[in-house]
């Protein structure tokens, strides 16, 4: 039943996870969730367009703003899901979600976490979204996957600050962290910001990674067809996945293309 709702959402890749085995939760929205709570439906959103060489950006934010397509995808999952279960209560969520993504995305048997902390799909390796539809309807639970992370420890050698060890990920190291911060930036800030030379983002640890080689270009032709590589002042940000932060934008771009 669940293939059918996802092949009319146009969703290729999902997964169930018992809710309870996802606990405990970010914490984050913990509002917006109900009573009864049984299954996680995990879906993947592939956003990849491609190299694009010369990029300026990191690659999930070079098509549309990914959670306005998730959400259009999950939002037709959600209302044919709540038209056949009339006495169950769905609820989608893409990113800023109650629902540890990750760790549920690898119950639903999607995948594995990477050494670089995120996770390496079959289908899209690291280069996909990750939304989920919480009801209370109780689904099957997925098998476990069989992907895997090479333990070659390539993300760990090219993370330009060492947000990456063994131990796990540090994200105030990160640069895809550092170039959202709004607080002033110190000068080491800055130096990292220009020296992976993006206004968002940080490809180091998943351009390198053995377990992407076959995901490159496999997101969905919403992406593809808004492609925009090249930030330039004055761009229309109003859907790309950094245009909430525009003085961020701006100011990296200033870090990365001065002499
Ligand atoms: S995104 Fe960049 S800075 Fe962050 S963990 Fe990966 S390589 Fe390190
Ligand atoms: S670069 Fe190697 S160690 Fe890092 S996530 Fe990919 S396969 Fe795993």
């Amino acid at each position: 039943m669940l293939d059918k709702v996802m092949e009319a959402a146009g969703i290729k890749v999902f997964g169930v996870a018992d809710y309870e085995e996802t606990l405990p939760g970010t914490g984050f929205k913990q509002r917006e969730m109900f009573d009864g709570i049984q299954s996680v439906i995990v879906c993947l959103i592939p956003w990849d367009t491609g190299m694009n060489e010369g990029r300026n950006m990191a690659r999930y934010a070079v098509g549309r703003n990914y959670h306005e397509v998730a959400a259009e995808h999950l939002s037709i999952a959600t209302e044919i899901l709540k038209r056949a279960f009339p006495e169950d209560t769905f609820k989608f969520f893409v990113d800023s979600s109650p629902i540890a993504e990750v760790r549920a995305a690898v119950l639903a048997g999607l995948g594995v976490r990477g050494k670089n902390n995120l996770l390496i799909s079959k289908e899209y390796g690291t280069r996909c979204a990750i939304g989920e539809i919480i009801t209370t309807r109780k689904f099957a639970k997925s098998k476990k996957s069989v992907g895997t992370c090479f333990d070659c420890g390539k993300c760990i050698k090219v993370c330009p600050n060492g947000a990456l060890t063994e131990k796990g990920y540090e994200k105030e190291k990160c640069v895809a962290y550092i170039n959202q911060m709004k607080k002033e930036l110190t000068p080491e800030d800055e130096a990292l910001i220009k020296k992976v030379g993006f206004i968002c983002g940080c490809d180091c640890c998943t351009d390198c990674c053995p377990m992407n080689r076959h995901a490159d270009g496999t997101g969905l032709k919403e992406f593809k067809e808004s492609a925009k590589p090249v930030y330039t002042p004055g761009m229309d940000l109003s859907d790309r996945s950094y245009g909430w932060k525009p003085a961020n934008v701006e100011r990296n771009y200033k870090i990365i293309t001065e002499d």
